[in-house]
Protein backbone atom coordinates (compact mmCIF):
# COMPACT_ATOMS: atom_id res chain seq x y z
CA UNK A 1 0.00 0.00 0.00
CA UNK A 2 1.31 3.42 -0.57
CA UNK A 3 3.14 4.83 2.05
CA UNK A 4 1.69 8.62 2.07
CA UNK A 5 -0.68 9.87 4.22
CA UNK A 6 -2.99 12.75 3.01
CA UNK A 7 -3.51 15.36 5.46
CA UNK A 8 -7.17 16.58 4.95
CA UNK A 9 -7.65 19.87 7.04
CA UNK A 10 -11.41 20.48 8.50
CA UNK A 11 -10.56 23.78 10.62
CA UNK A 12 -12.18 26.07 8.73
CA UNK A 13 -15.45 23.84 8.21
CA UNK A 14 -15.35 21.45 11.81
CA UNK A 15 -13.00 23.63 13.38
CA UNK A 16 -14.89 26.71 13.12
CA UNK A 17 -18.12 24.94 14.61
CA UNK A 18 -16.35 25.66 17.94
CA UNK A 19 -18.86 27.48 20.24
CA UNK A 20 -18.15 31.23 19.96
CA UNK A 21 -16.01 31.17 17.23
CA UNK A 22 -17.34 32.91 14.05
CA UNK A 23 -14.77 33.34 10.91
CA UNK A 24 -15.58 36.29 8.23
CA UNK A 25 -14.21 35.63 4.79
CA UNK A 26 -11.28 37.37 5.20
CA UNK A 27 -9.48 35.63 7.99
CA UNK A 28 -10.84 32.31 6.41
CA UNK A 29 -8.75 32.80 3.78
CA UNK A 30 -6.10 33.66 5.90
CA UNK A 31 -6.06 30.42 7.54
CA UNK A 32 -6.47 28.57 3.89
CA UNK A 33 -3.53 30.43 2.91
CA UNK A 34 -1.43 29.22 6.04
CA UNK A 35 -2.92 25.60 5.26
CA UNK A 36 -1.37 25.79 1.56
CA UNK A 37 2.03 26.52 2.72
CA UNK A 38 1.77 23.99 5.67
CA UNK A 39 1.13 21.76 2.98
CA UNK A 40 -2.08 20.30 3.14
CA UNK A 41 -3.64 18.31 0.52
CA UNK A 42 -7.24 19.20 1.39
CA UNK A 43 -8.78 21.67 2.60
CA UNK A 44 -12.46 21.79 3.78
CA UNK A 45 -13.81 25.30 3.51
CA UNK A 46 -17.00 25.15 4.51
CA UNK A 47 -20.84 24.36 4.35
CA UNK A 48 -22.03 26.69 1.33
CA UNK A 49 -25.84 26.15 1.94
CA UNK A 50 -25.31 27.14 5.49
CA UNK A 51 -25.01 31.28 5.00
CA UNK A 52 -24.12 33.43 2.32
CA UNK A 53 -21.26 34.43 4.44
CA UNK A 54 -20.02 30.64 4.12
CA UNK A 55 -20.67 30.69 0.82
CA UNK A 56 -18.81 33.75 -0.13
CA UNK A 57 -15.70 32.63 2.39
CA UNK A 58 -15.57 29.02 0.51
CA UNK A 59 -15.44 30.50 -3.32
CA UNK A 60 -12.94 33.25 -1.81
CA UNK A 61 -10.76 29.78 -0.01
CA UNK A 62 -11.51 28.57 -3.85
CA UNK A 63 -9.60 31.56 -6.03
CA UNK A 64 -7.12 32.02 -3.09
CA UNK A 65 -5.30 28.27 -2.34
CA UNK A 66 -2.49 27.86 -4.88
CA UNK A 67 -1.57 24.09 -4.04
CA UNK A 68 -4.18 22.16 -1.95
CA UNK A 69 -7.70 20.67 -3.12
CA UNK A 70 -10.31 22.64 -2.12
CA UNK A 71 -13.13 20.52 -0.48
CA UNK A 72 -17.05 22.09 0.16
CA UNK A 73 -19.79 20.07 2.26
CA UNK A 74 -22.84 19.44 1.34
CA UNK A 75 -25.88 16.93 2.69
CA UNK A 76 -27.69 14.67 0.50
CA UNK A 77 -30.31 17.12 -1.09
CA UNK A 78 -29.73 18.47 -4.63
CA UNK A 79 -30.00 22.03 -2.96
CA UNK A 80 -27.23 21.20 -1.21
CA UNK A 81 -24.30 19.96 -3.69
CA UNK A 82 -25.66 22.36 -6.16
CA UNK A 83 -24.73 24.96 -3.76
CA UNK A 84 -21.26 23.44 -2.90
CA UNK A 85 -20.19 22.62 -6.05
CA UNK A 86 -20.86 26.51 -7.09
CA UNK A 87 -18.92 27.48 -4.71
CA UNK A 88 -15.70 25.40 -4.88
CA UNK A 89 -15.97 24.77 -9.46
CA UNK A 90 -13.67 27.35 -9.70
CA UNK A 91 -10.42 26.01 -6.90
CA UNK A 92 -7.60 24.12 -9.29
CA UNK A 93 -8.58 21.03 -7.07
CA UNK A 94 -12.14 21.22 -5.85
CA UNK A 95 -13.71 18.36 -4.26
CA UNK A 96 -17.10 17.69 -3.20
CA UNK A 97 -18.25 16.23 0.89
CA UNK A 98 -21.49 14.53 0.58
CA UNK A 99 -22.78 13.33 3.92
CA UNK A 100 -25.19 10.92 4.52
CA UNK A 101 -25.42 8.67 7.36
CA UNK A 102 -25.05 4.85 8.74
CA UNK A 103 -26.18 3.98 12.05
CA UNK A 104 -29.87 3.00 13.03
CA UNK A 105 -29.75 6.37 15.60
CA UNK A 106 -29.01 8.53 13.32
CA UNK A 107 -31.62 7.47 10.56
CA UNK A 108 -34.64 6.84 12.59
CA UNK A 109 -34.34 10.18 14.92
CA UNK A 110 -32.26 12.59 12.87
CA UNK A 111 -33.23 11.86 9.20
CA UNK A 112 -36.31 9.68 9.58
CA UNK A 113 -35.54 7.32 6.94
CA UNK A 114 -35.09 3.48 6.63
CA UNK A 115 -31.94 1.31 5.83
CA UNK A 116 -32.81 0.84 2.45
CA UNK A 117 -33.94 4.66 2.19
CA UNK A 118 -30.41 5.64 2.93
CA UNK A 119 -29.26 3.25 0.88
CA UNK A 120 -31.56 4.90 -2.59
CA UNK A 121 -30.26 8.06 -1.08
CA UNK A 122 -26.55 7.61 -0.74
CA UNK A 123 -26.66 6.04 -4.79
CA UNK A 124 -28.93 9.13 -6.03
CA UNK A 125 -27.00 11.99 -4.31
CA UNK A 126 -23.17 10.77 -4.85
CA UNK A 127 -23.74 10.00 -8.22
CA UNK A 128 -25.28 13.32 -8.63
CA UNK A 129 -22.41 14.83 -7.03
CA UNK A 130 -20.07 12.44 -9.21
CA UNK A 131 -21.80 14.12 -12.25
CA UNK A 132 -20.53 17.80 -11.42
CA UNK A 133 -17.03 17.27 -10.10
CA UNK A 134 -14.59 13.86 -10.48
CA UNK A 135 -13.39 14.73 -7.27
CA UNK A 136 -16.15 12.80 -4.50
CA UNK A 137 -15.88 12.04 -0.74
CA UNK A 138 -18.86 10.21 0.72
CA UNK A 139 -19.04 9.91 4.92
CA UNK A 140 -21.86 8.36 6.90
CA UNK A 141 -21.88 10.44 10.11
CA UNK A 142 -21.63 8.03 13.47
CA UNK A 143 -20.02 5.25 11.53
CA UNK A 144 -18.65 3.64 14.66
CA UNK A 145 -22.02 3.18 16.27
CA UNK A 146 -23.15 1.35 12.94
CA UNK A 147 -24.03 -2.17 12.00
CA UNK A 148 -20.42 -3.40 10.24
CA UNK A 149 -21.99 -5.06 7.51
CA UNK A 150 -24.50 -2.49 6.97
CA UNK A 151 -22.12 0.20 7.13
CA UNK A 152 -19.80 -1.79 4.00
CA UNK A 153 -22.96 -1.99 2.05
CA UNK A 154 -23.65 2.01 2.41
CA UNK A 155 -20.02 2.31 1.62
CA UNK A 156 -20.23 -0.30 -1.80
CA UNK A 157 -23.06 1.80 -2.95
CA UNK A 158 -21.30 5.43 -2.61
CA UNK A 159 -18.18 3.89 -4.62
CA UNK A 160 -20.11 1.86 -7.12
CA UNK A 161 -22.08 5.78 -7.40
CA UNK A 162 -18.58 7.48 -7.82
CA UNK A 163 -17.33 8.48 -4.31
CA UNK A 164 -13.09 8.52 -4.83
CA UNK A 165 -12.92 8.44 -0.78
CA UNK A 166 -14.87 7.26 1.45
CA UNK A 167 -14.30 8.29 5.34
CA UNK A 168 -15.20 6.29 7.95
CA UNK A 169 -16.35 9.46 11.14
CA UNK A 170 -16.17 9.20 14.74
CA UNK A 171 -18.70 11.81 15.17
CA UNK A 172 -19.17 11.29 18.83
CA UNK A 173 -15.58 10.44 19.60
CA UNK A 174 -17.00 6.79 20.97
CA UNK A 175 -14.81 4.72 19.64
CA UNK A 176 -11.17 3.27 21.20
CA UNK A 177 -8.32 2.76 19.05
CA UNK A 178 -8.15 -1.24 18.59
CA UNK A 179 -11.53 -1.54 17.87
CA UNK A 180 -11.85 1.04 15.11
CA UNK A 181 -8.17 -0.37 13.69
CA UNK A 182 -10.07 -3.42 12.98
CA UNK A 183 -13.17 -1.48 11.56
CA UNK A 184 -10.93 0.38 9.27
CA UNK A 185 -9.02 -2.64 8.18
CA UNK A 186 -12.37 -4.42 7.46
CA UNK A 187 -13.58 -1.94 5.15
CA UNK A 188 -10.35 -2.07 3.59
CA UNK A 189 -10.59 -5.37 2.77
CA UNK A 190 -14.02 -5.56 1.89
CA UNK A 191 -14.66 -2.53 -0.28
CA UNK A 192 -15.25 -2.39 -3.96
CA UNK A 193 -12.66 -0.99 -6.15
CA UNK A 194 -10.02 -0.95 -3.43
CA UNK A 195 -6.99 0.43 -5.37
CA UNK A 196 -9.04 3.37 -6.79
CA UNK A 197 -10.61 4.39 -3.69
CA UNK A 198 -9.18 6.65 -0.77
CA UNK A 199 -9.82 5.57 2.75
CA UNK A 200 -10.33 8.39 5.55
CA UNK A 201 -10.92 8.80 9.25
CA UNK A 202 -12.31 11.28 10.94
CA UNK A 203 -12.18 11.47 14.79
CA UNK A 204 -13.25 14.16 17.40
CA UNK A 205 -11.99 13.78 20.98
CA UNK A 206 -14.63 13.25 23.20
CA UNK A 207 -12.86 10.40 25.23
CA UNK A 208 -9.35 12.22 24.48
CA UNK A 209 -8.32 9.55 21.80
CA UNK A 210 -9.24 11.14 18.66
CA UNK A 211 -5.39 11.57 17.62
CA UNK A 212 -4.75 8.01 18.82
CA UNK A 213 -7.93 6.63 17.07
CA UNK A 214 -6.38 8.82 13.47
CA UNK A 215 -3.08 6.75 13.87
CA UNK A 216 -5.11 3.32 14.44
CA UNK A 217 -6.90 4.21 11.12
CA UNK A 218 -3.83 4.51 9.37
CA UNK A 219 -2.10 1.22 10.74
CA UNK A 220 -5.94 -0.40 9.53
CA UNK A 221 -5.53 1.03 6.20
CA UNK A 222 -6.39 4.56 5.91
CA UNK A 223 -4.68 7.09 3.74
CA UNK A 224 -6.10 10.56 4.56
CA UNK A 225 -6.84 11.59 7.87
CA UNK A 226 -9.23 14.59 8.84
CA UNK A 227 -7.83 16.86 11.55
CA UNK A 228 -7.85 20.35 12.33
CA UNK A 229 -5.16 22.62 13.50
CA UNK A 230 -5.41 22.94 17.13
CA UNK A 231 -7.38 20.63 17.69
CA UNK A 232 -10.30 23.29 17.36
CA UNK A 233 -13.77 21.68 17.10
CA UNK A 234 -17.17 21.17 18.64
CA UNK A 235 -17.42 20.23 22.19
CA UNK A 236 -14.23 18.84 22.69
CA UNK A 237 -12.70 19.22 19.03
CA UNK A 238 -11.09 17.24 16.32
CA UNK A 239 -7.96 15.15 15.80
CA UNK A 240 -5.44 17.83 16.28
CA UNK A 241 -3.39 18.14 12.94
CA UNK A 242 0.13 19.27 14.35
CA UNK A 243 -0.07 15.75 16.68
CA UNK A 244 -1.00 13.74 13.96
CA UNK A 245 1.70 14.76 11.45
CA UNK A 246 4.53 14.90 14.05
CA UNK A 247 3.85 11.82 15.16
CA UNK A 248 4.10 10.26 11.57
CA UNK A 249 7.34 12.57 11.73
CA UNK A 250 8.51 11.05 14.80
CA UNK A 251 7.59 7.92 14.68
CA UNK A 252 6.27 7.00 11.24
CA UNK A 253 7.87 3.09 11.12
CA UNK A 254 4.55 2.74 14.28
CA UNK A 255 2.40 3.33 11.95
CA UNK A 256 3.13 1.09 9.29
CA UNK A 257 6.07 3.62 7.95
CA UNK A 258 3.82 6.48 6.39
CA UNK A 259 5.00 9.83 5.79
CA UNK A 260 2.81 13.10 4.99
CA UNK A 261 3.71 16.03 2.79
CA UNK A 262 3.49 18.50 5.55
CA UNK A 263 6.45 21.17 6.03
CA UNK A 264 6.44 20.63 9.94
CA UNK A 265 8.46 24.47 9.94
CA UNK A 266 5.02 25.71 9.24
CA UNK A 267 2.88 24.58 12.36
CA UNK A 268 4.00 26.81 14.30
CA UNK A 269 2.99 30.18 12.21
CA UNK A 270 -0.76 27.97 11.51
CA UNK A 271 -1.46 27.42 15.13
CA UNK A 272 -0.65 30.63 16.39
CA UNK A 273 -2.71 32.56 13.39
CA UNK A 274 -5.54 30.06 13.78
CA UNK A 275 -5.48 30.67 17.91
CA UNK A 276 -5.32 34.34 17.51
CA UNK A 277 -8.30 34.47 14.64
CA UNK A 278 -10.56 32.58 16.48
CA UNK A 279 -9.66 34.44 20.05
CA UNK A 280 -8.92 30.75 21.62
CA UNK A 281 -6.01 30.84 23.96
CA UNK A 282 -4.34 27.21 23.50
CA UNK A 283 -3.78 25.38 26.69
CA UNK A 284 -0.18 25.63 28.07
CA UNK A 285 0.89 21.91 27.91
CA UNK A 286 -0.75 21.08 24.67
CA UNK A 287 1.53 19.03 22.74
CA UNK A 288 3.34 20.12 20.17
CA UNK A 289 2.22 23.97 20.42
CA UNK A 290 1.43 24.63 23.61
CA UNK A 291 3.87 27.76 25.69
CA UNK A 292 5.19 24.53 27.93
CA UNK A 293 5.87 22.15 24.66
CA UNK A 294 9.89 23.41 25.32
CA UNK A 295 10.18 24.35 28.46
CA UNK A 296 12.07 22.36 31.44
CA UNK A 297 11.23 23.21 35.04
CA UNK A 298 13.01 20.93 36.91
CA UNK A 299 16.82 21.51 37.58
CA UNK A 300 18.28 17.81 37.43
CA UNK A 301 16.41 17.52 33.40
CA UNK A 302 18.02 21.52 32.54
CA UNK A 303 21.49 20.56 33.84
CA UNK A 304 21.16 17.10 31.39
CA UNK A 305 19.69 18.94 28.65
CA UNK A 306 22.81 21.30 28.41
CA UNK A 307 25.22 18.30 28.59
CA UNK A 308 22.85 16.78 25.77
CA UNK A 309 19.35 18.33 24.53
CA UNK A 310 18.04 14.42 23.19
CA UNK A 311 18.21 14.09 27.70
CA UNK A 312 14.50 15.15 28.19
CA UNK A 313 13.58 16.76 24.25
CA UNK A 314 12.40 14.72 21.62
CA UNK A 315 12.01 17.63 18.95
CA UNK A 316 13.63 20.70 18.48
CA UNK A 317 11.32 23.86 18.23
CA UNK A 318 12.42 24.70 15.01
CA UNK A 319 11.03 21.71 13.49
CA UNK A 320 7.91 22.94 14.12
CA UNK A 321 8.69 26.72 13.30
CA UNK A 322 9.10 28.10 16.94
CA UNK A 323 12.48 30.34 17.09
CA UNK A 324 13.49 33.41 18.76
CA UNK A 325 11.81 36.36 17.96
CA UNK A 326 14.54 38.15 15.89
CA UNK A 327 14.85 41.96 16.27
CA UNK A 328 13.63 43.21 12.65
CA UNK A 329 12.81 46.69 12.67
CA UNK A 330 13.38 49.90 14.74
CA UNK A 331 11.46 53.43 14.38
CA UNK A 332 13.66 54.18 11.87
CA UNK A 333 12.99 51.62 9.65
CA UNK A 334 11.07 52.06 5.90
CA UNK A 335 8.15 51.60 4.54
CA UNK A 336 10.35 49.13 1.74
CA UNK A 337 12.07 47.30 4.95
CA UNK A 338 8.54 46.75 6.38
CA UNK A 339 6.38 45.77 3.67
CA UNK A 340 9.43 42.91 2.94
CA UNK A 341 9.51 41.78 6.33
CA UNK A 342 5.58 40.94 6.20
CA UNK A 343 5.69 38.73 2.45
CA UNK A 344 8.49 37.21 4.09
CA UNK A 345 6.26 36.56 7.19
CA UNK A 346 3.56 35.02 4.63
CA UNK A 347 1.13 37.82 4.63
CA UNK A 348 0.32 39.21 1.01
CA UNK A 349 -1.59 42.88 2.12
CA UNK A 350 -2.71 45.32 -0.52
CA UNK A 351 -1.18 48.83 -0.50
CA UNK A 352 -4.07 50.12 0.94
CA UNK A 353 -3.69 47.61 3.79
CA UNK A 354 0.22 47.95 3.89
CA UNK A 355 0.00 52.36 4.49
CA UNK A 356 -2.60 51.18 7.31
CA UNK A 357 -0.07 48.91 8.74
CA UNK A 358 2.75 50.42 8.15
CA UNK A 359 0.90 53.92 10.12
CA UNK A 360 0.51 50.90 13.40
CA UNK A 361 3.80 50.25 12.99
CA UNK A 362 5.13 53.78 13.05
CA UNK A 363 3.13 54.57 16.15
CA UNK A 364 4.10 50.97 18.27
CA UNK A 365 7.72 51.54 16.94
CA UNK A 366 7.83 54.88 19.11
CA UNK A 367 6.54 52.95 22.17
CA UNK A 368 8.77 50.59 21.58
CA UNK A 369 12.04 50.33 20.96
CA UNK A 370 12.22 46.84 18.89
CA UNK A 371 9.48 45.89 16.70
CA UNK A 372 9.90 41.92 16.45
CA UNK A 373 8.42 39.55 14.51
CA UNK A 374 5.80 38.37 16.87
CA UNK A 375 5.15 42.56 17.14
CA UNK A 376 4.38 42.65 13.49
CA UNK A 377 1.82 39.64 13.09
CA UNK A 378 0.18 40.97 16.17
CA UNK A 379 -0.22 44.22 13.97
CA UNK A 380 -1.78 42.64 10.78
CA UNK A 381 -3.77 40.62 13.22
CA UNK A 382 -5.68 42.43 15.36
CA UNK A 383 -6.27 45.08 12.65
CA UNK A 384 -9.97 43.43 12.33
CA UNK A 385 -11.38 42.84 9.08
CA UNK A 386 -14.78 43.00 10.23
CA UNK A 387 -17.06 46.22 8.90
CA UNK A 388 -16.31 48.94 12.42
CA UNK A 389 -20.63 50.03 12.55
CA UNK A 390 -19.12 51.66 15.72
CA UNK A 391 -14.90 53.27 15.96
CA UNK A 392 -13.15 54.20 18.67
CA UNK A 393 -12.05 57.67 18.77
CA UNK A 394 -10.76 58.21 21.96
CA UNK A 395 -11.13 56.84 25.60
CA UNK A 396 -9.65 58.84 28.91
CA UNK A 397 -9.38 56.78 32.48
CA UNK A 398 -9.03 58.14 36.44
CA UNK A 399 -7.98 55.26 38.42
CA UNK A 400 -6.46 54.81 41.42
CA UNK A 401 -6.81 52.23 44.61
CA UNK A 402 -8.53 54.79 46.53
CA UNK A 403 -11.25 55.77 44.39
CA UNK A 404 -14.25 54.51 42.01
CA UNK A 405 -12.73 54.18 38.52
CA UNK A 406 -13.94 56.94 35.77
CA UNK A 407 -14.32 56.41 32.13
CA UNK A 408 -15.33 58.45 29.34
CA UNK A 409 -15.17 57.00 25.68
CA UNK A 410 -16.09 58.60 22.29
CA UNK A 411 -16.99 56.74 19.68
CA UNK A 412 -18.09 57.01 16.45
CA UNK A 413 -21.14 55.59 14.00
CA UNK A 414 -20.82 57.04 10.57
CA UNK A 415 -20.90 60.50 11.35
CA UNK A 416 -22.54 60.76 14.50
CA UNK A 417 -20.22 61.07 17.47
CA UNK A 418 -21.25 59.15 20.59
CA UNK A 419 -19.94 60.09 23.92
CA UNK A 420 -20.87 58.49 27.53
CA UNK A 421 -19.26 58.36 30.50
CA UNK A 422 -19.25 55.67 33.97
CA UNK A 423 -18.28 54.76 36.84
CA UNK A 424 -16.99 51.23 37.76
CA UNK A 425 -14.75 48.73 39.42
CA UNK A 426 -11.67 49.37 38.25
CA UNK A 427 -11.26 50.80 34.93
CA UNK A 428 -11.76 48.14 32.57
CA UNK A 429 -14.85 47.37 33.85
CA UNK A 430 -16.08 51.84 33.72
CA UNK A 431 -14.70 51.43 30.05
CA UNK A 432 -16.72 48.77 29.43
CA UNK A 433 -19.75 50.07 30.98
CA UNK A 434 -19.18 53.40 28.86
CA UNK A 435 -18.82 52.04 25.91
CA UNK A 436 -22.56 49.72 26.45
CA UNK A 437 -24.17 52.88 27.24
CA UNK A 438 -22.67 54.48 23.97
CA UNK A 439 -23.62 51.95 21.62
CA UNK A 440 -26.61 50.67 23.16
CA UNK A 441 -25.64 47.17 22.68
CA UNK A 442 -26.70 45.60 26.04
CA UNK A 443 -24.29 41.88 25.65
CA UNK A 444 -23.03 40.16 28.28
CA UNK A 445 -19.69 39.51 29.11
CA UNK A 446 -18.79 35.90 29.29
CA UNK A 447 -15.11 35.73 29.70
CA UNK A 448 -12.01 38.24 29.77
CA UNK A 449 -8.52 37.36 29.58
CA UNK A 450 -5.66 39.69 29.09
CA UNK A 451 -2.33 38.20 28.31
CA UNK A 452 1.20 39.29 27.31
CA UNK A 453 1.51 38.61 23.08
CA UNK A 454 5.41 39.93 22.89
CA UNK A 455 8.70 39.55 25.75
CA UNK A 456 9.53 42.33 27.68
CA UNK A 457 7.90 45.25 29.95
CA UNK A 458 7.10 47.36 26.54
CA UNK A 459 4.99 44.21 25.11
CA UNK A 460 1.83 44.11 23.49
CA UNK A 461 -0.93 43.08 25.43
CA UNK A 462 -3.80 41.67 23.79
CA UNK A 463 -7.40 41.24 25.94
CA UNK A 464 -10.07 39.02 24.18
CA UNK A 465 -13.96 38.58 25.31
CA UNK A 466 -16.53 36.35 24.94
CA UNK A 467 -19.71 37.79 24.77
CA UNK A 468 -23.36 37.34 24.48
CA UNK A 469 -26.53 38.71 23.35
CA UNK A 470 -30.15 36.96 22.06
CA UNK A 471 -28.78 35.42 19.04
CA UNK A 472 -25.39 34.03 20.18
CA UNK A 473 -21.45 33.85 21.38
CA UNK A 474 -19.52 36.15 19.72
CA UNK A 475 -15.36 36.94 20.51
CA UNK A 476 -13.35 39.50 20.11
CA UNK A 477 -9.99 41.10 20.65
CA UNK A 478 -8.21 43.91 20.87
CA UNK A 479 -4.03 44.58 20.74
CA UNK A 480 -2.54 47.76 22.29
CA UNK A 481 0.57 48.94 24.68
CA UNK A 482 -2.28 49.88 27.35
CA UNK A 483 -4.28 47.13 28.96
CA UNK A 484 -7.03 49.22 29.08
CA UNK A 485 -7.42 50.39 25.54
CA UNK A 486 -6.65 46.42 24.32
CA UNK A 487 -9.86 45.63 26.63
CA UNK A 488 -11.49 48.67 25.17
CA UNK A 489 -10.86 47.50 21.58
CA UNK A 490 -11.91 44.31 22.03
CA UNK A 491 -14.88 44.68 23.48
CA UNK A 492 -16.08 47.07 20.83
CA UNK A 493 -14.71 44.51 17.85
CA UNK A 494 -16.53 42.19 19.91
CA UNK A 495 -20.27 44.25 19.23
CA UNK A 496 -19.13 44.78 15.84
CA UNK A 497 -19.03 41.15 15.11
CA UNK A 498 -22.02 41.15 16.74
CA UNK A 499 -23.93 43.24 14.26
CA UNK A 500 -22.14 41.81 11.01
CA UNK A 501 -22.40 38.04 11.94
CA UNK A 502 -26.26 38.15 12.57
CA UNK A 503 -26.78 40.76 10.03
CA UNK A 504 -25.15 38.28 7.12
CA UNK A 505 -27.51 35.20 8.75
CA UNK A 506 -30.58 37.37 8.12
CA UNK A 507 -29.45 38.12 4.27
CA UNK A 508 -28.94 34.27 3.55
ZN1 LIG B 1 -16.70 16.22 12.70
Amino acid sequence: MDSYVRIFDTTLRDGEQMPGVNLNTEEKVQIARQLDKLGVDVIEAGFPIASQGDFEAVCAVSRSVERAGVCALARMTQKDIDRAWEAIRHARKPRLHVLGAASDLHLTYKLHITREQALEMTQKWVAYAASLCPDVEFSPEDATRSDREYLLRVFNTAIDAGATTINIPDTVGYTAPSEFESLVRYIAQNIHNREKVTISVHCHDDLGLAVANSLSGVMGGARQVECTVNGFGERTGNAALEEIVMAVKMRGECFGGVRTGIDTTAIARASALTAQLCGVKLQPNKAIVGENAFRHQSGIHQHAMLQNPLTYQILRPEDVGFRESALVLGKLSGKHAFAERLRELGYIVSEEKLAEYFTQFKALADKKKEVTDSDLEAIVRQKSTMPEVFELEYFHVISGNTLLSTATVRLRRDDQVLEEAACGDGPVAATFLAIERATGMALKLRRYSIHALTGGEDSLGEAVVRMEGARGLVMGSGVSTDVVEASARAYLSAINRYLYTFAQEDQA
